[in-house]
């Protein structure tokens, strides 16, 4: 602190009045030069808490995204710290990208081993898994499932209209306060209305104060981080400590202009393709 720098901020405040114009000057002017060197340095360290960036929402080519797990990193580098990879209902894409990116550290980004699991009650995102997570069964067992080897649960966009929730059962988004969550995704930037179930699901936050995570959901690098989850910290064992102590930020990095739309709709009418023709092979395989 500096030498007569005043030691309570009511003291700061409280500027002199009752002594000579020159006196008054000298000592009001120190105590403003200190307010805003103290409100400068207060806002510099809120900046520097979120320091990493990472997508927790990303599909490739090995479920109905646009590109193999390789060019996912390689498009992320620069770009973003930590990405998720997370496919339906696979972990074979995102265990590549892992080792990809662990053969490249110049590139300069973590992957974290992810899974958009369909449940009965709609998609789960589940992250730093180690192996798959069967699709086809309720939430509360799959996040037992996720837990037991060590991953993260996020209600993944639970308040989107379409949810894969199956026939009979009840939304995730309206299982929240019953299921052991880790994380629910308030910003998800799939398409042009993303914004408005967003909203709701950052709002219904209010009540249950989990910890928040930010993913493009993309299906094609265009869109890689679109949308953001700030976190302290630069790789993803730093993510996951920011997640377990609710010390995340979800942020959208996207405007929907119109000089964005053919290339959008070119783009999610090529994924719906493939999404549909993923279904198709699921129920071959059985
Ligand atoms: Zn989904
Ligand atoms: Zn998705």
């Amino acid at each position: 602190m500096p030498r007569g720098a005043p030691d309570s901020l009511a003291a700061r405040h409280d500027f002199v009045t009752e002594t000579s114009p020159s006196k008054r000057y000298g000592i009001n002017a120190r105590r403003a030069c200190w307010d805003a060197m103290e409100h400068m340095l207060r806002r510099e360290r809120r900046r520097a808490i979120f320091t990493g960036r990472a997508d927790l929402h990303v599909h490739s080519l090995y479920s109905d995204g646009g590109q193999m797990p390789e060019v996912i990193v390689r498009a992320a580098s620069g770009r973003l710290d930590v990405v998720a990879i997370t496919d339906h209902d696979t972990v074979a894409g995102a265990l590549r990208a892992r080792d990809y990116a662990g053969e490249h550290p110049e590139l300069g980004v973590d992957v974290v081993v992810g899974e958009e699991i369909s449940t009965l009650n709609g998609h789960l995102l589940a992250l730093y898994l180690s192996e798959r997570v069967p699709p086809g069964l309720t939430a509360r067992d799959t996040i037992e499932l996720v837990h037991a080897q060590g991953g993260l649960a996020v209600a993944a966009h639970p308040f989107h209209p379409l949810r894969g929730v199956a026939r009979g059962y009840r939304s995730i988004g309206r299982l929240i306060p019953e299921l052991p969550l880790d994380a629910i995704e308030v910003v998800n930037n799939a398409g042009v209305f993303s914004r408005l179930y967003d909203a709701w699901a950052a709002l219904r936050n209010v009540e249950w104060m989990l910890p928040v995570t930010a993913g493009s959901d993309a299906h094609d690098v265009w869109y890689l981080g679109s949308a953001s989850t700030g976190f302290p910290g630069r790789d993803a064992p730093a993510l996951r400590r920011a997640l377990a102590t609710g010390r995340t930020r979800a942020q959208v990095d996207w405007s929907w202009t119109a000089a964005k739309m053919p290339r959008h709709v070119h783009i999610q009418s090529r994924s719906v393709l493939r999404f549909l023709t993923v279904c198709r092979q699921a129920r071959l395989t059985g």
